[in-house]
């Protein structure tokens, strides 16, 4: 019996794009003056590699076997034992880490991976949304957010901006470089979302320069200034707005619809049994002390048989029947950042609030920033690879803990070849033993 091989693309299979990662951690220059055993490359490609296997710890191999696939499969020379890798780790910038994410992200484009991603005339729909993943009021660092309690206890945390490609009907998310929110150099004050926001649309624009974003937030970015910053940087938006915060925009929207400028619009899915009902205006002010910052407002109500939704928007792009159903896919799609990104990360085998190790300067945010690389490129391949795409409909969520296992046990060539042995078994087709004669 033969056995189709799912074809897949070269650059993005998961073989490439570890040695793309790799060629990216060389390239930064090593912050060390003597001569260090370890190298940097190594000890970053240690714990990408330990986010790659969803590993609680690098010592969770068996090293005798595994120091071996680790050299063959993430091209590691040394793997450090994990105090060293903290060690090593801890004063790097984050800001290091940028190149590598838009390589991985380039290698996207070339293979025009992005393009079924595209939303609206070219354009992407970026969501943006802040998130936690550490608090203690024991473990702290110097990058450590930190709240003073009534009675003088501090809770110290990590948060970040974390920043998603998405796409209504696309199941895959593409994560750029989050903005950590972390304790700023020269200041007592928090850091906060807002503050956090605002660098990373800057330095989006630095690393994307001409590219179309639509970006889409909940209703805590929907004010004056945020829009303001959008706006500077050439980003259109589709941004949610809540009846209780925005009283003065819904009064607008009120008075609109009596001066008879509301344009309503119903859409019936017989099929779903679902009714879509729409109320949007254009050009109204957003609030009463900024009526310069105008913006056009759509209202939405899903009905079911038992169940009406509602959900408002505000956004820069004119409003009309003919896109207003599309925005609010987009609109909705937001949810994709909380729920396809941080609860992935959180629930689906990543660890993302496990205590790695949290070092004195930046290691947690370090260590974070390399869970979202691992998960950028878990998401190439599963956007991209048929032969990952094959394993993950074969074995779901039990595949980090299959693959770990073939990891351990067996002398690998490639990461190919592992997903080989788990899409056809290590019986079967024998692919682990297999002699290439050519
Ligand atoms: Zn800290």
């Amino acid at each position: 019996m033969s056995i189709v091989v799912p074809r897949e693309r070269k650059h993005l299979s998961a073989d490439a794009l570890f040695g793309l990662v790799r060629s990216g951690f060389a390239n930064i220059p090593d912050y060390r003056l003597s001569d260090p055993d370890i190298s940097l490359t190594d000890a970053l490609m240690s714990a990408f590699a330990m986010f790659s296997l969803k590993s609680p710890s690098l010592l969770a191999f068996d090293r005798e076997r595994a120091e071996g696939n680790l050299e063959t499969i993430y091209g590691i020379e040394r793997v450090p034992c994990d105090t060293h890798m903290r060690e090593i780790l801890d004063p790097v910038s984050p800001e290091w880490l940028r190149p590598v994410f838009k390589s991985v992200f380039r290698q996207l484009q070339r293979g025009k991976a992005l393009e079924p991603m595209a939303f609206l005339e070219g354009h992407y729909l970026l969501a943006l949304d802040g998130t936690g993943y550490f608090s203690s009021t024991q473990i702290h660092c110097a990058s450590c957010l930190h709240k003073v309690h009534r009675n003088g206890s501090i809770t110290y945390s990590h948060q970040m901006l974390g920043a998603a490609i998405i796409h209504p009907d696309v199941r895959e998310v593409i994560p750029l470089m989050p903005e950590p929110i972390v304790q700023q150099d020269g200041t007592d004050k928090n850091d906060c979302e807002r503050n956090a926001a605002k660098r990373f649309v800057a330095k989006l624009r630095q690393d994307h320069p001409h590219l179309k974003f639509i970006v889409t937030e909940d209703g805590l970015s929907s004010n004056a200034p945020h829009i303001e910053t959008l706006h500077d940087h050439d980003l259109h938006y589709i941004l949610g707005v809540k009846e209780g915060d925005h009283a003065f925009l819904f009064t607008q929207v009120q008075a609109a619809e009596h001066a008879g400028r509301v344009t309503h619009y119903e859409r019936h899915d017989r099929a779903a049994g679902l009714v879509h009902r729409f109320r949007f205006v254009n050009d109204v002010p957003l609030n009463a002390s900024n009526t310069d910052v105008r913006v056009n407002v759509i209202e939405y109500w899903e009905i079911g048989a038992d169940k009406v939704q509602h959900f408002s928007w505000v956004t820069d792009l004119r409003v009309s029947k003919r896109n207003v159903f599309h925005l609010m896919r987009g609109g909705r799609a937001r949810w994709k950042i909380e729920n396809e990104t941080f609860n992935t990360l959180k629930n689906q085998g990543y660890n993302f609030e496990h205590n790695y190790g949290h070092g004195q300067q930046n290691l947690s945010v370090v260590f974070a920033m390399l869970m979202m690389l691992a998960f950028l490129v878990d998401q190439t391949q599963q956007l991209c690879c048929a032969l990952f795409q094959a394993v993950w409909a074969k074995l779901g969520s039990l595949l980090w803990e299959r693959m770990r296992a073939l990891f351990y046990d067996y002398a690998l060539e490639s990461m190919r070849q592992l997903l080989e042995a788990l899409l056809y078994g290590l019986k079967k087709s024998n692919p682990i033993f297999a002699v290439d004669s050519s």
